[in-house]
């Protein structure tokens, strides 16, 4: 089978690997139908994010359908539709028996996309426990989309989010700004987008939730708002990593910051303002506390139109078009400007529906 390998920084290419099969009881060879591009897979291959072990298969968002079951799986069946949570734990490390799976600290080796063959490949070998079976009317495009929902919901779940009527701001709009901004409608807050990326904001615009506005700049945003850019706010998911210090002189007490970006980036912070106003600096990744289920029965229902974030979908012989939609020059080894509307970009690994 054809699959991307990661090799070093801007080493990135297809190559024919064997076919895989069960090694395991409870192994699960899946055909992988679509597999989404992450910011993850964009540090990666930049060399921003130096996390990958060279030879490992990239993907991580990603669907298909049942080839091969393990001798002690019983809930699944060959030709069954599934959704893969790529996020292993050991169960009895440190860390996840101190509720904190996410980090477990047995990831080397098991990490999708990461230190464990990941699913920009044909096939995908998964663990029963972490397959999740379609419903008939979810498509594969959306269900590759489940994994992002996930960490999304792991955030929103820090955010302790008790109160609608807050000031809520999600800075940056792709694909984890626009699930995040979502995900918080869905908690019944409407927050503004605040976003500087002329093919981020053609895309965004026209699929924000009802009532959420976006801006290209944040003082502006606040004059737009609250009629007053000194105006403080009560809560910030920065996608972007790069407004730390900015928002955190406009939180209000009580304000919460949440980072969600892997940028090597580092900020000042007013320590006795922490205490002062209550503030909270808040990080999140990957997932968390079932975040995966949840994640699925919100697509299943319709609850966060995931379709409407997906612009662009290649097939897997165009992946190089694929990673330069999302900025990734792979024949230049340089990044390079997004230059079309643009969110999530999903890469067809097969024609399986
Ligand atoms: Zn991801
Ligand atoms: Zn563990």
């Amino acid at each position: 089978m054809l699959v991307l390998k990661y090799h070093q920084a801007w080493d990135v290419r297809t190559q024919q690997v064997e076919a895989l099969s069960c090694i395991e009881p409870d192994d699960v060879v899946v055909d992988i139908a679509v597999c989404g591009i992450c910011g993850t897979d964009v540090g990666i291959i930049t060399g921003s994010y130096p996390v990958a072990v060279p030879g490992t298969t990239l993907g991580h968002e990603t669907a298909g359908i049942v080839a091969q079951i393990g001798s002690s799986v019983t809930q699944f069946q060959v030709g069954d539709r599934v959704v893969i949570n790529p996020t292993y734990s050991c169960g009895h490390c440190r860390m996840c028996e101190t509720g904190n799976p996410n980090h477990c600290e047995d990831k080397f080796g098991t990490e999708a996309g990461v230190s464990y063959d990941g699913a920009f490949a044909g096939q995908y070998l998964a663990k029963e426990n972490l397959l999740i079976k379609l419903d008939a009317h979810v498509s594969m495009e959306e269900a590759s989309l489940t994994e992002p929902l996930s960490c999304t919901l792991t955030g929103v779940d820090k955010l302790g989010i008790t109160h609608t009527n807050i000031r809520a701001v999600v800075a940056g709009a792709g694909p984890m700004g626009m699930l995040y901004i979502w995900a918080l409608y869905e908690r019944g807050v409407k927050a503004f987008m605040v976003e500087k990326n002329e093919s981020r904001i053609q895309f965004a615009k026209n699929n924000l939730p009802p009532e959420c506005r976006l801006y290209s700049d944040f003082d502006e945003a606040l004059i737009q708002e609250y009629g007053d850019k000194s105006t403080l706010i009560d809560l910030c998911v920065d996608t972007t990593g790069q407004l730390t210090e900015y928002i955190f002189d406009h939180l209000a007490p009580g304000g919460k910051l949440l980072n969600v970006a892997l940028k090597d980036k580092h900020a000042t912070l007013d320590i006795m303002k922490i205490a002062d106003k209550s503030l909270s600096v808040i990080g999140s990744i990957d997932s968390l506390n079932n975040s995966f289920d949840r994640a699925y029965a919100m697509i299943r229902d319709g609850v966060i139109p995931v379709s409407r974030l997906v612009s662009h979908v290649f097939d897997f012989e165009d992946y190089e078009q694929a990673f330069l939609t999302v900025g990734c020059d792979l024949a230049a080894k340089k990044q390079v400007p997004l230059s079309t509307p643009n969110c999530k970009v999903l890469i067809r690994m097969s024609h399986l529906k």
